[in-house]
């Protein structure tokens, strides 16, 4: 058996497989794309693609494709052989450069939200040289950007490239003046990773979860994850068999796969790698969901990456562990102490006024149907975006917005009372859960992302929205005559200006949405709320300004979203339909059928049995079959409506407003019912069965 040193990476033309196998000359002009963004020559890119043609073939691949993101957030391929036909009637294997840098795959079938007419459906693919390319499905696959005949982005990666630009070049002029020259800064990304696990031969006989990824009937369970044995428990050994082939799987294609324990909710997992560039950090998340998926039907399991697969019980989130370094140099490590450190100061204080000021973008970047359901659900931080940071970061900001002095606290050593356990420094910042954007240390953790999203989105705007502070920061401070003194006095500012956005309470509580209304910070609570602050002439502004997005692109998105927020309503509400018609109807049906030639069969035995039981599960079946009924007659009507309403906008509103409380209504009938009715008529696995792992 290989070691995990020998496989890691053995799928990925990195940086070593590069050295080894260009020409010196070939190998130095990548590398200064790759590291310094500069664009590729033609004759370099020639022989780097015949080198990654011959170390793909000798793994066994036979074709190629441009990997891209688009706007759907998953991603897509088209798959080219490298077959070349010669004269004698034969093939050879033949890749050019031209093929490598970029393709033209037809872009009519994706969303562009208006971006690209029909009719002109070219769509180009550009290789990111910055992200490695790797072979899986013996294909070898070219990480792409995406975007219109016209040049705007049909994708998710060509903006988060640039707002990876855009930070880079404001904290490396921020770093001159702390005397450092670097010509590069990266953001830096880890992607926790929930889902959970069911049993395929369950998930076959959902149609909710193979059409919605999400159970959309099912009354919770006699036992949830009230007993908190599942986090961090033992983990099931089918499912540790999951997780080690999911494990090597993700090494060989150089992921740094790291942690995986039992999450809350039972049968949900985490997954977590160690962190990396911002870009590269995702692609590997998005290789890791296809991964997991792929792996878990040959244990005979199926891995939900749905934000809410099961009502009552946690839904899956994606904590976005984020910072910005230097070369060796993490700029959000405060050190030991954090008051004198004024080259953290000033960043932490950018970070700040960048999710106050851009704390509704924020927002929009997690909004989803799916995320909707977690988001202020007590399981997951609320829809308001504010910051948490700890008791001694919160003392350093309080002293600095007050002008006040600041005493150094010596690291609090914590004793565990018993002599042969080590005694530890307390950390200078302690775990709140129940916040949205938590400084953990040397780092923050935006932990509103769902479970199923790209999370290239999240990340273009917080690093847009600190480019822009720290560009704001830099033209300030470029001009100042004693430079220390003006670094101090602009945090001072900027911390005694935005900490409203900090809050170091529970998030969960009843106080706090009062709390954050009368700081004037935002509370968008649904995807249909938050999606038009995009279009906000300050939001539109940022994107604009760094180029990340133009206004053009912005409004695409906004389309976009609006479009796939209608579109998933829709598909659920007619899976409901489905359903309660096909099968949940029918099943009560029979079960009353039966209930009611009990009674008649008893009572023609004896007109004085009473029948109480039977009775009165047949009128409760009855009861719960009229509220069906009812539901699924005031669904149609009030599905089409929205779905037909031309403005997109009034359209989402509509599936927010009518829609969704009348699935709800149809769902707590249903669920109802199903308490009743018979076990063996009921013709769905319930969720006792399904979290449980229940077999017949
Ligand atoms: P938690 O206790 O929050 O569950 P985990 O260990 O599961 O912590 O995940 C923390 C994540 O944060 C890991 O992916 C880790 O690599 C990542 N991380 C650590 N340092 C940084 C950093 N400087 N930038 C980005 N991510 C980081
Ligand atoms: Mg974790």
């Amino acid at each position: 058996m290989s070691t995990v040193p020998e496989i890691f990476g053995s799928m990925v033309f990195n940086d070593a497989t590069m050295r080894q196998r260009l020409p010196k000359e070939t190998y130095k002009a990548l590398k200064k794309t790759i590291d310094n963004g500069e664009a590729l020559d033609i004759s370099v890119a020639n022989v780097v693609a015949n080198a990654m043609k011959d170390w793909a073939c000798e793994h066994g691949a036979t074709h190629y494709t441009h990997w891209f993101q688009p706007l759907t957030g998953i991603t897509s391929e088209k798959h080219d052989s490298f077959i070349q036909p010669t004269s004698d009637g034969g093939v050879i294997m033949e890749f050019s450069g031209k093929e490598l840098i970029k393709g033209e795959p037809d872009a009519s079938s994706f969303p562009s939200g208006g971006l690209r007419a029909t009719c002109e459906a070219r769509g180009y693919t550009a290789w990111d040289p910055t992200s490695y390319a790797f072979i899986k499905d013996d294909t070898l696959c070219i990480p792409t950007a995406f975007c219109s005949y016209t040049g705007e982005a049909l994708d998710k990666k060509t903006p988060l490239l640039r707002s990876m630009d855009a930070v880079s070049t404001q904290a490396c002029r921020i770093l001159k003046l702390f005397g450092l020259d670097v010509s590069r800064v990266s953001s830096t990304v880890g992607a926790e990773q929930e889902y959970f696990l069911v049993d395929k031969e369950d998930y076959k006989k959902r149609r909710d979860l193979i059409l919605t990824g999400r159970t959309l009937f099912g009354c919770p369970p006699a036992k949830g994850q009230e007993m908190e044995e599942h986090y961090f428990g033992v983990i099931r050994p089918v499912v540790s068999d999951y997780m080690k082939e999911v494990d090597e799987e993700l090494w060989k294609l150089g992921i740094l796969a790291k942690t995986k324990h039992n999450e809350v909710a039972p049968a949900q997992h985490e997954l977590a790698p160690v962190f990396s560039t911002t870009n590269s950090a995702i692609d590997g998340n998005l290789l890791t969901m296809e991964v997991m998926k792929k792996v878990a039907e040959k244990h005979g399991l199926v891995c939900l990456l749905h934000e809410k697969p099961f009502a009552g019980v946690n839904g899956s989130g994606k904590h976005n562990n984020w910072s910005i370094s230097a070369p060796g140099l993490n700029l959000l490590d405060p050190g030991k102490k954090p008051m004198e450190n004024l080259r953290f100061l000033v960043f932490l204080a950018a970070v700040i006024k960048a999710v106050d000021e851009y704390q509704d973008l924020l927002r929009v970047s997690v909004a989803s149907p799916g995320n909707d359901h977690r988001l202020g659900a007590n399981e997951a931080p609320p829809a308001i975006i504010s910051m948490f940071v700890g008791d001694e970061l919160a003392e350093v900001i309080d002293a600095l917005a007050d002008d006040a002095e600041y005493h150094v606290h010596e690291r609090e050593k914590m004793d565990l009372g018993v002599a042969a356990l080590p005694k530890f420094s307390k950390d200078n910042t302690d775990r709140n859960r129940t916040s949205p954007f938590a400084f953990t240390g040397n780092k923050f953790e935006f932990r509103a992302p769902g479970s199923n999203m790209n999370l290239s989105d999240v990340n273009t705007v917080l690093n847009t929205a600190v480019a822009k502070e720290l560009r704001e920061f830099a033209d300030e401070l470029e001009t100042a005559e004693n430079f220390e003194a003006a670094a101090m006095a602009l945090v001072k500012k900027t911390v005694k200006e935005h900490k409203r956005i900090i809050f170091n309470g529970n998030g969960y509580s009843e106080e706090w949405p009062v709390e954050a209304e009368k700081r004037g910070l935002c509370n968008l609570k649904s995807t249909v709320d938050a999606l038009p602050c995009m279009l906000s002439e300050k939001n539109v502004k940022l994107m604009n300004d760094f180029g990340v997005l133009s206004p053009t692109e912005v409004h695409a998105r906004y389309e976009v979203g609006l479009e796939n927020y209608s579109k998933v309503l829709n598909i659920e509400a007619l899976t409901m339909l489905e359903m309660a018609n096909q099968q949940i109807v029918p099943a009560i049906i029979s079960y009353e059928k039966q209930l009611a030639s009990t009674i008649s069969e008893m009572h023609s035995v004896s007109s004085s049995i009473p029948c109480k039981t039977e009775t009165h599960q047949l009128e409760t079946l009855a009861e719960c079959a009229d509220t069906i009924s009812d539901a699924i007659s005031e669904l149609r009507v009030a599905r089409k409506a929205a779905k037909n309403d031309p403005d997109p906008l009034e359209s989402a509103r509509a599936f927010h407003d009518v829609v969704i409380p009348i699935m709800d209504k149809l769902r707590a009938a249903a669920d109802h019912a199903e308490q009743v009715c018979g076990e063996e008529f009921w013709p769905l696995p319930t969720y006792t069965q399904m979290l449980w792992y229940v077999k017949d």
